[in-house]
């Protein structure tokens, strides 16, 4: 079959690799439809995040037709349509019993030797995203194997295009959990940080959801047009506003708003340093969207972090968020507990998440759909992939 494979920093190819095959009795083969290139690919595509290895297959938002199942498997069967959640889980161990499908402890069991602590509980294995998160073959590929086939893919059905659901692998829940950890009700000020496709599924499920004020930054005009036009947002051009939480400020009466959402994300600068927790060497990022999100914040609000972060930040103003009495929220989305409501809302018209999609190409251009998306050429918000095309 034909995949997109890694082979180092800004070099991925579409390749001819090995057909996947069963290896577990509740393993499915999904014939992928669809699939889309996301900004946590990026990080590897950056080569910013450890143990990916040469000629690993990239991919974690995609969707398809299953096309052999193990014999265990009785949630789905030959010939289904199913979207996949980019996170692995079991669905019965300690966390996946509390819906933190995000940290199954059993999915990725590598983790512990890689870090060589096995005692250490990993988080859930991703499609294809390093061997830190279980090595599992992704799915920018004519098929992909997905393990624990009873919990993971979910069917959707037949009335809605691919492109409509999609973004239920990975972006749009993890839109919706951001804005749920944000708290926003009817009324709330928020502010996004990032106009990218989580901070645009944000701002859609913030609307949905009865925000009254949405401040949105970003340095990419053509991002921040999108977001006004589709979700009514008020566009902070960092790149024309020295301090973006300084006029934050300014129109919420000098107190800041209900909560920010930091979908940015690390922007690894500097050394590489150890942790004491892991043995692995993580990078420092600058910490820039994290301050202004402390100072575009009032007292008693919630900062709701999507992004994705790795090591240590410099200059993180604590004694801020102390004084504010600020909450954190944060972390890889639980998606498997957000796909019923979100596809209603899908169904019944309050969420369109095609809308930001502005590159459709053949599996085959995806290493120019990986330029374009990274350098923010042409546009671009949102690449999917179609196999096959
Ligand atoms: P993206 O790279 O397309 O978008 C990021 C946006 O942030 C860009 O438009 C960029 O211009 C903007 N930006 C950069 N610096 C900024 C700054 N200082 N202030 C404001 N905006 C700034 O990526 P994306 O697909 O939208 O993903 C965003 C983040 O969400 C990434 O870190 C990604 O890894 C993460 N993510 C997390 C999860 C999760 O489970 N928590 C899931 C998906 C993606
Ligand atoms: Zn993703
Ligand atoms: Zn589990």
């Amino acid at each position: 079959m034909r995949a997109l494979t890694y082979h180092g920093s800004n070099d991925v190819r579409v390749e001819s690799v090995p057909d996947p095959v069963l290896t577990q009795e509740d393993d499915v083969i999904l014939r992928v439809t669809a699939t889309a290139i996301c900004g946590s690919d990026l990080h590897l595509y950056r080569g910013k995040i450890p143990e990916v290895k040469d000629g690993d297959i990239l991919g974690h938002e995609f969707m398809g037709v299953v096309e052999d199942a193990g014999p265990a498997v009785t949630n789905v069967k030959k010939g289904d349509r199913v979207i996949i959640p980019f996170v692995i889980a079991c669905g019965h161990c300690f966390f996946c019993e509390k819906s933190q499908y995000a940290a199954c402890e059993t999915t990725n069991p590598d983790r512990g030797a890689s870090l060589n602590k096995k005692d250490i509980k990993p988080p859930a294995a991703l499609f294809g995203y390093s061997h830190l998160y279980g090595g599992v073959p992704g799915g920018q590929a004519e098929l992909v194997r997905v393990p624990h086939g009873n919990v993971g893919p979910f069917k959707v059905p037949g009335s809605l295009a691919d492109e409509q659901v999609l973004f239920l692998t990975d972006i749009l829940p993890t839109g919706y959990q951001a804005v749920l950890n944000a708290d926003v009700v009817p009324g709330s000020k928020i502010a996004i940080f990032g106009a990218g496709p989580v901070g645009l599924m944000a701002a859609a499920c913030a609307r949905m959801l009865g925000a009254e004020t949405i401040f949105m930054i970003d340095h990419h005009q053509y991002r921040l047009d999108f977001a006004q036009q589709a979700y009514d947002t008020i566009s902070i051009n960092f790149d024309e506003n020295e301090d973006p939480a300084d006029l934050i400020i300014q129109h919420t009466g000098y107190r800041g708003v209900d909560a920010s959402i930091d979908a940015v994300g690390f922007e690894a600068k500097g050394s590489l340093v150890e942790t004491t927790l892991t043995t692995l060497k993580l990078e420092t990022s600058s910490g820039q969207v994290l301050r202004q999100c402390i100072a575009a914040t009032r007292r008693g609000g919630i900062i709701s972090i999507p992004g994705v972060y790795s090591g240590f930040i410099h200059g993180f103003l604590l004694g801020d968020a102390f004084d504010k009495g600020i909450t954190f929220k944060m972390g890889q989305t639980h998606v498997h507990s957000y796909l019923g409501e979100l596809l209603e809302a899908i169904e019944e018209g309050r969420l369109q998440p095609a809308d930001i999609i502005t590159h459709r190409m053949a599996l085959e251009d995806a290493a120019r759909g990986y330029d374009i998306f990274n350098n923010k050429q042409e546009d671009c918000r949102k690449v999917v992939l179609i196999p096959g095309a």
